[in-house]
């Protein structure tokens, strides 16, 4: 389990659980349901040996658990991080399976992972370790039974590797993994995909509790692929960055900060500390900054029960996967602070993959333009199907949008007999 969690039940496993539970209730799902849909189809571990710089062996531990594939094949990233354990991938699988239903993409979920330190590993490492956790992995990978995507600490590069290492033992393969440069088959847009499908749903939920766009003041915590894009397109749309942050600490501004100066800055240099003009906030600091939108982009739990009732925020959109601890959920709803709930507000980039999926399967390839307004087709009809369940039903977003998904994979589960 990744980050500061405060206490041991506000664990990511218990978020999806406590989730779960609470859509089930809802919808009167049955015991048998139930233990069906919190199952997971598939886990698998893997021991990756890699041969480091140095000359010596590392052997590291890497996992891939598939939770539930009635609605078409699994899909779900790969993260390379210290945290990485079955029970983080675990929980993280199982949000891909309500992802990918409360968009009504056709897929289940899946994630993988592997436990490691990139920040102390060289390029030629990373390769080796990709190439070798995917030939341990391949026999229960491929496009219509598994296809992963990049998450925390993986990219194109990545995907790269897997797809040549994938083809090694399946021939040609584009439609095996998303997430891949577009000159390898990759989407126009799947890079910005899920900061837009982001900023999307700030300025639907803006509209929806009365917050003016121009000027809205927005914080992030992670600044990586989701918060950095995040980061530019809501500034587009009119709003200020506050405050951003990564692993190595964070910066404020009430004036605004330049996000594209701050995006060269990360890249040059590797961090958005010591932005010229800004003030040093933590890593964490930047969850507390009085602002009127919250991204938290890098980790799970991050919005606990030692800290949520700190969070200055009106809304908080979820860019990471299982940002927010039950209990953190409890006393937002309490003190009046809505939240778009990660399975709706960072599916931008599952969407965008199954675009790049189907462009595969067909070897067509679509123009950017057309990518981003198919996204913000999927993103906004989704969006508007949970904000009225939520108000029709009179409960949060996230147990409207779980309910959603919970409800279509149950059908799918129902239609075919299992
Ligand atoms: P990334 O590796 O590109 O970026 C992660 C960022 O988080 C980095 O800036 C890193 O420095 C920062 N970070 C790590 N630990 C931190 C900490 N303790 N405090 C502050 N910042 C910290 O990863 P990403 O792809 O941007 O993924 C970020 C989150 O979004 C993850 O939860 C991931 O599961 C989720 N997500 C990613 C995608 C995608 O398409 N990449 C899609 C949906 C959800």
């Amino acid at each position: 389990m990744a980050t500061s969690t405060p206490a041991a039940k506000e664990s990511a496993i218990e978020i999806t659980r406590q989730n779960f539970r609470l859509a089930a209730a809802k919808l009167g799902l049955d015991a048998d349901m139930q233990t069906l849909l919190s199952t997971p189809f598939r886990e698998v571990r893997v021991e990756v040996p890699v041969r480091m710089d140095d000359g010596g062996l590392k052997v590291f531990e890497g996992f891939r658990v598939q939770h539930n594939g009635v609605r078409g094949p699994t899909k779900g990233g790969i993260r390379y991080h210290p945290a990485v354990d079955i029970d983080e991938v675990r929980a993280l699988a199982e949000a891909m399976t309500w992802k990918t239903a409360v968009v009504n993409v056709p897929f289940g979920g899946a994630k993988g992972g592997v436990n490691c330190d990139p920040s102390k590993m060289s390029q030629k490492e990373l390769e080796r370790l990709t190439r070798r956790y995917t030939s341990r992995i391949q026999i229960v990978l491929g496009p219509y039974r598994d296809i992963p995507a990049p998450d925390v600490n993986t990219n194109a590069q990545t995907m790269t590797w897997l797809f040549d290492e994938y083809g090694k033992s399946h021939g040609y393969t584009p439609a095996c993994v998303t997430g891949k440069p577009v000159e390898l088959g990759g989407s126009q847009g799947r890079e910005q995909a899920t900061g837009r499908g982001l900023s999307f749903m700030v300025r639907e939920v803006s509209r929806d509790v009365c917050l003016q766009l121009k000027n809205l003041r927005v914080a992030l915590q992670g600044f990586g692929n989701v918060g950095s894009n995040a980061a530019l397109l809501v500034a587009g749309l009119g709003c200020r960055i506050v405050a951003a942050s990564d692993s190595r600490g964070g910066v404020h501004n009430p004036a605004g900060i330049n996000v594209r100066d701050l995006i060269l800055q990360k890249k040059t240099r590797g961090s958005v500390v010591g932005f010229p003009g800004a003030e040093a906030v933590s890593s964490e600091g930047v969850l507390e900054v009085d602002c009127d939108v919250l991204i938290p982009a890098a980790l799970e739990c991050v919005l606990n029960s030692e800290n949520a009732h700190r969070v200055k925020a009106k809304v908080v959109v979820e860019g990471a996967n299982l940002p927010t601890t039950p209990a953190a959920d409890a006393i937002f709803e309490k003190r009046g602070i809505t939240v778009v709930p990660d399975i709706l507000a960072n599916a931008g980039g599952v969407t965008c993959s199954y675009f790049e999926w189907a462009q595969n399967l067909q070897q067509i390839f679509w123009d950017e333009d057309y990518v981003n307004k198919e996204l913000e087709k999927y993103m906004v009809r989704a969006y508007q199907s949970v904000a009225e369940r939520a108000k029709k039903e009179k409960m949060s977003l996230r147990t409207a949008a779980y309910s959603i998904a919970v409800e279509r994979v149950a059908r799918a589960e129902k239609l075919r007999g299992t």
